[in-house]
């Protein structure tokens, strides 16, 4: 095998009863167990189900209450996700998501549409709080799949959207604690540069500083990411899915992640699911994680199964060293989330500890998901 530690994918092998994987990789079959654990519980769920990122807990809330209505899924699923972009709290989506490196919000977003196979997408659309609402109507009002930019916009004013600053006070104060801790060389200077009197506190705009929160503001924020996915499937067995995203914050202007690619971030089929992915995009573009997790339920494996196979693809093809830890795993994370036409549903992440947001016969709540590595990250 490649650089994936035997254990780990024995581990994960063992609990899926994945004779599959574990033939392909080792030539020999793992033990089946009788009940792989309650990671693995949507596998045996039947019946109408949504399944999200677990930021989109009440988007799935909504969607499946939505849905028993007897509400269109696509429209169901874009109102729940429609929740997380209102949010100012929810840094990686919509109004407060986190901006670009020159301090502007881009976001990213698409809708697929099982019945039609139809979708429709927006990228890099600033000053819309609502892309996924934008994406729904290029799939239903357009003969495209994908505006970008500038066209996206402008689609989105001719459709009567209204333009506002998406940029919050938390996320403008993030951003610019980004930007002036990037380089002791540049012109911006952060707490440590600045030339202040000695003892004199800085004063942040409505926030007054204490000795406290100036320590604060020396972390480097980083890079994040986020965004929110929901997949669901009707009991009549049609499924519908949407991914929207503010993408990796401090991006170059008009970097694009997986969220508004289809079959990537986003895809589904009404012959067979709907599938999704969180986290580092450009894995999942360059592996075609959704349409891939979708082909391998296609081909007979339950939903998580298909995620943990879909998650080894994304890590057996991590080649460049930079992205690759001293153990030659990635230094990433990445986390998938699939629906199958007849209601069974299941997640996986890269690293342990992960969880998705899912909305069955059960009700809404949170669940932990199957990790590929049986730790955290890092
Ligand atoms: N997948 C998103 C992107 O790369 C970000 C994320 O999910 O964290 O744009």
């Amino acid at each position: 095998m490649d650089h994936l530690s035997r254990r780990t994918v024995m581990a994960a092998a063992a609990g899926l009863g994945l004779t599959g994987l574990a033939g392909t990789t080792h030539g020999r079959s793992s033990p089946r167990t009788k009940h792989p654990g309650p990671e693995h519980d949507g596998d045996a769920h039947r019946g109408m189900c949504v399944v999200a990122s677990v930021n989109g807990l009440p988007a799935v809330r909504r969607a499946r209450e939505l849905m028993a209505t007897g509400t269109d899924p696509l429209d169901a699923i874009v109102d729940g996700v429609a929740i997380i972009e209102d949010d100012p709290e929810d840094t990686s989506v919509g109004l407060g998501g986190l901006p670009n490196q020159d301090g502007i919000v881009e976001l990213d977003a698409s809708v697929m549409y099982g019945p039609t196979h139809k979708s429709g997408a927006v990228a890099s659309l600033r000053s819309i709080k609502n892309p996924a609402r934008v994406a729904l109507l290029v799939c239903r009002r357009t003969d495209h799949c994908l505006l970008v930019g500038e066209g996206a916009l402008r689609f989105a004013r001719q459709m009567g959207f209204k333009e506002q600053d998406l940029l919050t006070e938390a996320s403008r104060r993030a951003w610019q604690q980004w930007r002036e801790n990037m380089s002791k060389e540049d012109d911006w200077l952060n707490d440590d540069e600045r030339d202040e009197p000695v003892g004199k506190v800085l004063e942040q705009p409505g926030q007054p500083a204490t000795p406290g929160q100036r320590a604060r503001h020396h972390d480097d924020p980083g890079f994040t990411t986020g965004t929110v996915h929901v997949s669901g499937v009707t009991a009549a067995g049609d499924v519908a899915s949407c991914t929207s995203t503010s993408g990796l914050s401090w991006k170059i202007p008009g970097r694009v992640g997986d969220s508004p690619i289809i079959g990537a971030g986003n895809y589904c089929d009404n012959a067979v699911g709907a599938a999704g992915c969180t986290g580092r995009g450009e894995a999942a573009i360059v592996n075609l994680s959704a349409h891939t997790i979708v082909s391998f339920m296609e081909h007979g494996m339950s939903p998580s199964a298909a995620c943990l196979e879909a998650m080894k693809r994304v890590a057996d093809r991590t080649k460049e060293k930079r992205l690759r830890d001293g153990k030659g795993r990635p230094n990433f994370d990445l986390k998938m989330y699939a629906v199958r036409k007849d209601g069974a549903w299941g997640g996986a992440s890269m690293y342990a500890g992960a969880s998705m947001a899912v909305a069955d016969g059960a009700g809404a709540r949170a669940v932990k998901i199957p990790s590929l590595f049986d730790h955290p990250l890092g």
